[in-house]
């Protein structure tokens, strides 16, 4: 029998960003500077596959500080850690590395900031995502207040409406923050936000290619993993640019081919967890089954490229 013809459109950028790349190296590099076992707290980036490659290759993945021993080394994730993690190795005399991403560090360091200047913070993000708890964990608890909706943004009580600023998660949807963003606007007429975007390159390309890609596809898929905040939102973008079905997978094995069943586009794309390993899988898993015309949807092109922590880059 002769496969139905399906035009794939593939998202670009997609998949693996700077943040997580350079987190994965960070890993790898320690496993080879210090030998097996290395530490990690939190899994290093949203992926299970990643995750899991990183395990047989000599590193343990625990949730707190505390299920780490003394002498062997510690790697801290992508999403960042509330000041008192290093705080907590340094006493212990622990090696440790910090694989924040660069820009989740910058957020940090501008929450700092605005709070030694006497701004009250406020946070819009996720509540218990490990990078909204890591920005909040900066300033002594109950310093920074969360909003996640623009509902929030009505009810938050502040010390002083005259002295607020806010950051964000990098993660976040562009058009829902630029929503609560508005709401503190006008009830905080004086609040102090980031001089740009605090909603990272990589979160805010991947959306752009999805926006342009949606309105042409019968259904979407996104690889990502479901705790995995930027793959989440990719979904809500697609449905919300128009394309009817949208679902978050996995791998190709999560796919629901009777749901896909009589369309004539797919588009794919990938949250910036997801290895591209993953993503071909999934094209694979539509070639095999479909006469595929492959188009690129290409919004931006990206070469950022962060540099891993200098303990990693001098020998043992
Ligand atoms: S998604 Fe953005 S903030 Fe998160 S690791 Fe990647 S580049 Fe950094």
């Amino acid at each position: 029998m002769s496969k139905a013809p399906l035009t794939l459109y593939l998202a670009a950028p997609r998949g693996f960003c700077a943040g997580v790349d350079r987190a994965i190296k960070i890993v790898e590099m320690a496993i080879e500077k210090w030998g097996a076992p290395v530490y990690v707290r939190h899994e290093i980036v949203h992926n299970k596959f990643v995750v899991d490659g990183l395990r047989d290759k000599g590193a343990v993945f625990v949730e707190e500080l505390s299920e780490c021993p003394d002498d062997r080394p510690v790697i801290f994730s992508a999403h960042g850690v509330p000041k008192s993690v290093p705080n907590a190795a340094q006493a212990r005399n622990m090696v440790f590395v910090d694989a924040t991403c660069p820009l989740v560090s910058k957020v940090h360091i501008e929450a700092q900031r605005h709070s030694d200047a006497g701004l009250q913070m406020i946070m819009i993000g996720h509540e218990g995502h490990p990078e909204t708890v890591g920005t909040m964990g900066q300033l002594p608890e109950g310093e920074v207040l969360l909003v996640e909706t623009p509902q929030d943004v009505a009810k938050v009580q502040v010390r002083d409406p005259l002295k607020l600023a806010y950051v964000t998660q990098t993660t976040l949807s562009v058009d829902d923050t630029a929503d609560i963003v508005a709401a503190l606007n006008a009830r905080f007429p004086a609040i102090v936000g980031p001089h740009k975007e605090d909603i990272c390159y990589a979160t805010t390309n991947r959306q752009e290619a999805v926006k342009a890609m949606a309105p042409k596809c019968d259904a979407m898929l996104v690889v990502g993993a479901p705790n995995s905040s930027n793959s989440k939102r990719l979904v809500e973008v697609g449905a919300r640019a128009g394309c009817s079905y949208a679902q978050l997978v996995q791998r190709a094995d999560d796919i629901d081919w009777r749901a896909l069943d009589g369309i004539k586009s797919i588009g794919i794309t990938a949250g910036a967890s997801a290895p591209e390993v993953l993503i071909n899988e999934v094209i694979d898993a539509f070639k095999s089954r479909y006469a595929v015309t492959e188009e690129l949807i290409e919004t931006a092109i990206e070469n950022v490229e962060f540099k891993v922590p200098r303990v990693l880059r001098v020998p043992a």
